[in-house]
């Protein structure tokens, strides 16, 4: 049952941000977990990003650190009192922008660190003091061994996408980071699932905890509508724009197993004249965030992704999402549709079914507790008219009837073959289009997209988070 803001005792300051966000009754987690937080218990949450989990933690949390709360200039009235671990950039400056957005009219100072940046701005924030600290797990040892930060004076912790951050091999990090901190403190947990890992992590690192569960965890939205085609390797590029035309869908996410299938599928997609952009773990943080970016803001229509993308971002209303590849980890499945449909919008999950995908489609029917239903389809024959398809349509629309008088929008000259080098993918995206007029599901209304924080400087490339966060050989050829 949702309940209302008010309903809480959060300090005016509190409630008064969260008046500010517009949110006026709880998602489930909140509901659930911040009176459990405030009595001061260890949380053991599943709940996946999408859900509202990180004020389900923040309010709670930032309400009882309140008591420290003071305007001193001195560094070392505002020790670290509560940290926040992520396992990826991303994520970690996704949480920090809202933590800050939570704590803006308090006292309490919070940054973010993680790796891929330069340590000094980090450090210089560090020695000012805060309160409360984002982190990813290794840039916060790093901080730890120059001795930026004390960690002794911590009273909460929070290990969010916990399964994640073991996924990524944090484990030992975790440990590490763990052992610094006072015993006497709260753990809060939070994974998408309750693998025999995270619970191994949580008997170990948590205190008699509250379990909460807003959802099945392997439970995928009912917003979302789930067809399955079976349709041959050689078809599914065809078949996908078939899909899009047919359904009028203006955006997509579109998930294969390989960072080779993905940049080549991106290519192969910008050559039939689809604004495409590619994210996987090849490419630089600054090219991923651009790319990120550049879907957010609509300048691209198609991003094609490896499951690095699957996880946590918080991409409002994606239309789509395909699964170009059936992923080899069933609940990869799960994740990779909860990128639609998300908080009530309705959302379609198209994924391609080969021969060679019977045990895979098994796992993900069994995970999901439901048959896959096949939709019929007829592959139209290839579509790829040289010229003019692509100035300005989105290429599976309909072209509009064109004022001849109104000059022509530039279109996209074909692309040349390439060598297999790939040299595309070598170079930082560039939307190739001025981005459309936006669709009528992101309304005005609603929050603009979310762009880059001033955290993130994207002039500066460096790929050495990602490159080593992507430890799924398995799924990353
Ligand atoms: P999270 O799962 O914390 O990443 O939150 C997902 C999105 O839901 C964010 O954009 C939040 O701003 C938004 N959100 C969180 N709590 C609420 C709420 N109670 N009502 C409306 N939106 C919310």
């Amino acid at each position: 049952m949702t309940q209302s803001f008010s309903e809480l005792s959060l300090a005016p300051t509190l409630a008064r941000a969260v008046a500010d966000m517009g949110y006026e009754h709880m998602t489930p987690i909140q509901a659930q977990a911040i009176p459990v937080v405030l009595e001061g218990r260890d949380v053991m949450g599943a709940a996946q990003t999408g859900t509202g989990k990180t004020a389900a933690f923040s309010l709670p949390l930032l309400q009882r650190l309140l008591k420290h709360e003071n305007a001193s200039t001195s560094p070392a009235r505002h020790p670290v009192r509560a940290l926040v671990l992520l396992p990826t950039r991303e994520l970690a400056d996704q949480v920090a922008e809202q933590i800050k957005l939570y704590a803006k009219h308090t006292q309490m100072r919070s940054t973010v660190v993680f790796g891929g940046m330069d340590m000094k701005p980090q450090t210089l924030e560090l020695k000012k003091g805060v309160e409360i600290l984002v982190a990813t797990p290794g840039r916060l040892l790093d901080h730890i061994e120059a001795k930026n930060c004390v960690l002794n004076q911590v009273e909460y912790v929070v290990l969010d996408e916990a399964d994640r951050m073991l996924d990524i091999g944090f484990l030992p990090d975790l440990q590490r980071i763990l052992s610094y901190l006072p015993k006497q403190r709260t753990t809060l947990l939070f994974s998408a699932t309750f693998s025999p890992e995270i619970k191994r992590l949580a008997s170990s690192y948590l205190q008699d905890p509250v379990t909460i569960e807003v959802a099945r965890s392997n439970a995928t939205a009912s917003t979302v509508e789930q067809c399955f085609y079976r349709v041959d390797d050689e078809d599914k590029r065809r078949v996908m724009q078939q899909i899009l035309r047919e359904r009028g869908v203006k955006q997509a996410f579109v998930f294969v197993n390989s960072k080779l299938g993905c940049a080549r599928l991106a290519r192969s997609l910008e050559r039939d004249g689809l604004n495409t952009t590619a994210l996987h773990g090849d490419k630089s943080q600054d090219e991923r965030l651009k790319a990120l970016d550049a879907f957010k803001t609509g300048a691209v229509d198609l991003l094609v992704c490896t499951d690095v993308a699957a996880r946590g971002l918080d991409i409002k209303d994606v239309p789509a999402v395909f699964n170009f590849d059936i992923p080899f980890n069933a609940e990869d499945y799960v994740h990779r549709i909860g990128r639609t449909g998300r908080a009530g919008a309705s959302g379609l999950a198209v994924s391609f079914v080969t021969g060679r995908d019977t045990r895979l489609l098994g796992d993900i029917e069994k995970l999901i507790g439901k048959k896959a239903e096949f939709v019929p389809v007829e592959p139209e024959p290839e579509r790829r008219p040289g010229g003019r398809y692509n100035d300005g349509q989105r290429v599976w629309q309909q072209p509009a009837p064109r004022d001849e008088a109104a000059p022509r929008p530039a279109a996209r000259a074909p692309r040349a073959p390439r060598p297999s080098a790939d040299p595309f993918f070598d170079q930082p995206y560039e939307a190739s289009a001025a981005p459309e007029a936006k669709p009528a599901w992101e309304s005005a209304d609603k929050p603009a997209a979310r762009s880059l924080s001033p955290n993130i400087k994207p002039k500066k490339k460096v790929a050495a988070l990602f490159k080593a966060t992507e430890r799924t050989p398995e799924t990353e050829s």
